[in-house]
């Protein structure tokens, strides 16, 4: 088998926020092959540079474009192409929007992969320690302690066993954030995860002051409390509360996670696994954090292609873990798959089991939203 093309669709909401929402634009890529096979991924990027980098056409020999570098290849051949396009993107991509565009690449040569096998990728990976993951729902922190009860409301009846809030209107000032956090666990009660996301705002003192604030409020995870550069301040922050400290949803490639877990002494890693470089990527930092009892726990905020990704990798890796659910109402979000993904009544959303990634693209959303 031999790639033929690799294509990237961008697709936009008609008006975009300056807000921390990812879900309003995305990028699908497909793989297409000599043998009909055509396989999906996403980047969860910025649109117009992910196609520039994916088109561009060789500058010198460690600067290609990443299309180029894959026409004419076998798609079974998914470790050795990464390594080719990590070198060949070295002096401009081997971190940041570089891997990003082969990370989306990535998941659809496992998607070819998997429909030429007639097997779901997870039993490509190893096989399925579990066929669904329990599910939080995650959404941007409200200013309004009254409508954080509502929201809270509203996701608990509909199953979700675990709930997250972040950016938004949290971070800003101590008392603000004391009085969110106090609603939003008062609203879920003991039972539910709380889950609190600081959005990368702090310097390693705001943020020890303010994790010990929060340790009354006992929420599951503090995420991404500091700028994701500020290794040193994660390993003050870790040995002086008692929460556990959550980060990595900005990085690129697996180097970076050692650092994290080894100097920074994280306790969850979240890598988002179009970001990080695919699922060839995502499964070697799941092994890195089971080895060393760290949780991992990946982002995930764009559409259901990544949610189906992660879901394959979070069902091949032994450790137990949550799947991040956008609770977005970006039609980009919601209505992209012919079936989306949604969660059963105690809050669990199914691994799929087709061949591949196991999903359908609804080609009219695609059509609707690439003219924008
Ligand atoms: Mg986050």
């Amino acid at each position: 088998m031999k790639i033929t093309e690799v294509e990237a669709i961008c697709l936009n909401l008609p008006e975009k926020k300056d807000i921390a929402d990812s879900s309003q634009d995305a990028v699908i890529v497909k793989v297409h092959t000599d043998e009909g096979i055509v396989g999906i991924g996403e980047i969860d990027s910025h649109p117009p540079i992910v196609k520039a980098i994916l088109e561009a056409p060789m500058s010198h020999r460690d600067s290609h474009g990443v299309a180029e570098l894959l026409v004419g290849e076998d798609p079974f051949d998914r470790e050795r192409l990464w390594q080719k396009v990590y070198k060949k993107i070295t002096h401009y991509g081997r971190r940041g929007v570089g891997i990003q565009v082969m990370g989306g690449i990535d998941i659809a040569l496992w998607d070819i992969v998997g429909k030429a096998c007639n097997r779901p990728i997870h039993k490509l990976l190893g096989g399925c320690f579990r066929n669904k993951l329990p599910a939080y729902a995650s959404a941007l922190f409200p200013g309004d302690p009254r409508e954080i009860v509502k929201m809270i409301v509203g996701f608990v009846g509909k199953g979700f066993q675990g709930v997250k809030f972040g950016w938004g209107a949290f971070g800003r000032e101590a008392g603000k954030d004391i009085e969110l956090v106090k609603a939003a666990r008062q609203a879920v009660g003991e039972e539910i995860k709380l889950l609190v996301d600081a959005g990368e705002q702090w310097d390693a003192s705001t943020a020890i002051e303010r994790a010990r604030k929060l340790e009354e409020y006992n929420p599951f995870f503090l995420e991404d409390p500091l700028s994701p550069d500020d290794i040193d301040g994660y390993a003050k922050l870790t040995r002086a509360t008692a929460l556990r400290i959550a980060a990595g949803e900005a990085e690129t490639t697996r180097f970076p996670y050692r650092d994290l877990i080894e100097r920074g002494n994280v306790d969850v890693i979240q890598p988002d696994v179009t970001r990080v470089g695919g699922i060839s990527e995502a499964q070697k930092i799941a092994w890195m954090a089971c080895d060393r009892g760290v949780m991992f726990v990946p982002h995930a905020w764009s559409t259901d292609i990544l949610v189906a990704a992660t879901l394959h990798v979070l069902a091949a890796n032994p450790q137990e873990s949550l799947l991040e659910f956008c609770v977005s109402d970006s039609p980009l979000k919601r209505d992209l798959l012919l079936e989306p993904f949604g969660i059963d009544k105690d809050g669990f959303v199914k691994v799929p089991e087709k061949p591949g990634l196991g999903i359908e693209l609804n080609e009219e959303i695609i059509e609707k939203f690439s003219k924008q």
